[in-house]
């Protein structure tokens, strides 16, 4: 019998629905398409992985120069099912509807997109004025509504998808100064990064994983610790209810000695910090609702045309708790548990999962037979 190899993702799909693992990890069949959440979590990694070496090697650069060139590259180029593509015009990758924010593009950026509309995208009419770019782009988006995305031509998702490339790039620069505000005061070590783990059962099978980092906080507390990115916040009870990281922190608890597990958390949604300041008499009206100046001089309302600005950041979690023994005793139970069950061929559908929390890619596959949207994963 062959020996299995699991990991927190996959016996997490295995949980979702059996045949979803199947279809997956068994049959190899994949989705054509991507989603743009996953291909940039990655990218941003790879990123705080090289900011965490040069703090451990002590040639951080502060300026951040180094880390977002890192992170162009690694957001410009990446895998879709292990094919390495372009990934800023590629009709393939799937974005959220909140991945964009029409804020952080600035005069430079729509100027960048209009040329490529200027020289690539003629088929969408011509234009001449950088400003319509995001008309073109509202327009798009209605388009993919009401008629849905597989009825978009390859130049129309290209450019919408641009658009949204261009938004998350911003993001991930933003994520970057983040880093710097945020986390990095709080590391007094680098103990260790993209630690490898593997937990084997007497039948050799084993589980293996990957832990983000190992860090040593300005508390002196010894945290392993997994980076997220996420458009929802993270709830203070994360940690003592992640079967992730009572996985990591059973396979190195010994070796460290700490029960602390945490997650970094950048959150996807930017916080504009607008302020609103008179252009007349200078009174600061930051949340004001009014259409001009409320400042009254004399006894008569200013009524100065606003000056409105942002200064956008990305905001960032850090949560780290202690893993109750009692919860990694019975993740650990589980993985043997689905372990046992995989081995036992046993993969039964979950028809609660066909629509949520995501749209299951294999719904057809499964549910009618037909392969559509679908590739088989190249060896
Ligand atoms: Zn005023």
């Amino acid at each position: 019998m062959t020996k299995l190899r699991l990991s927190h993702s996959s016996v997490s799909s295995y949980q979702l629905c059996g045949k979803k693992y199947y279809y997956h990890y068994i049959e190899k069949w994949r989705d054509k398409e991507t989603s743009a959440a996953l291909l940039f979590g990655t990218a941003l990694d790879k990123t705080i992985e090289s900011i965490l070496k040069d703090i451990k090697q002590k040639s951080y650069d502060d300026t951040l120069q180094t880390y977002f060139n890192i992170f162009t590259n690694q957001w410009r180029n990446g895998y879709i099912n292990k094919s390495y593509e372009s990934l800023w015009e590629n009709e393939r990758l799937v974005y959220a509807a909140s991945d964009f924010d029409s804020d952080l593009l600035q005069s430079k950026d729509l100027l960048f997109l209009f040329s490529r509309l200027d020289s690539e995208y003629k088929e969408l009419g011509i234009y001449t004025d950088p400003n319509q770019v995001l008309d073109i782009f509202y327009s798009l988006r209605k388009k993919k509504e009401t008629s849905g995305w597989d009825n978009m031509t390859i130049p129309e998702k290209r450019f919408y998808n641009l658009v949204n490339w261009s938004c998350l790039y911003k993001k991930g620069l933003l994520m970057i100064e983040a880093f710097r505000r945020d986390i990095k005061p709080k590391i007094k070590e680098v103990i260790d990064i993209q630690r490898e783990i593997s937990l084997e059962n007497e039948e050799g099978d084993s589980v293996i994983g990957f832990i983000d980092a190992i860090l040593k906080l300005d508390d002196d507390s010894i945290v392993i610790i997994d980076f997220k990115t996420s458009a929802r916040d993270y709830a203070y009870d994360s940690v003592i209810k992640s079967p992730q990281l009572s996985l990591y922190l059973h396979a190195v608890e010994n070796e460290y000695n700490t029960r602390k597990a945490g997650f970094i958390v950048f959150k996807k949604g930017i916080n504009k910090q607008r302020s609103k300041i008179c252009s007349k008499c200078s009174f600061n009206g930051t949340g004001s609702k009014a259409k001009t100046c409320t400042n009254e001089i004399g006894g008569k309302r200013c009524g100065g045309e606003w000056d409105e600005k942002i200064n956008p950041i990305a905001e960032t979690q850090v949560i780290v708790s202690d893993i109750p023994k009692y919860f990694e005793n019975i993740v650990i139970e589980n993985f043997m548990e689905v372990n046992a069950a995989i081995k036992a061929e046993v993969f039964p559908r979950n028809f609660s999962a066909c629509e949520s929390p995501f749209p299951c890619p294999y719904i057809k596959l499964c549910h009618k037979g037909i392969v559509d949207g679908l590739e088989k994963e190249e060896k």
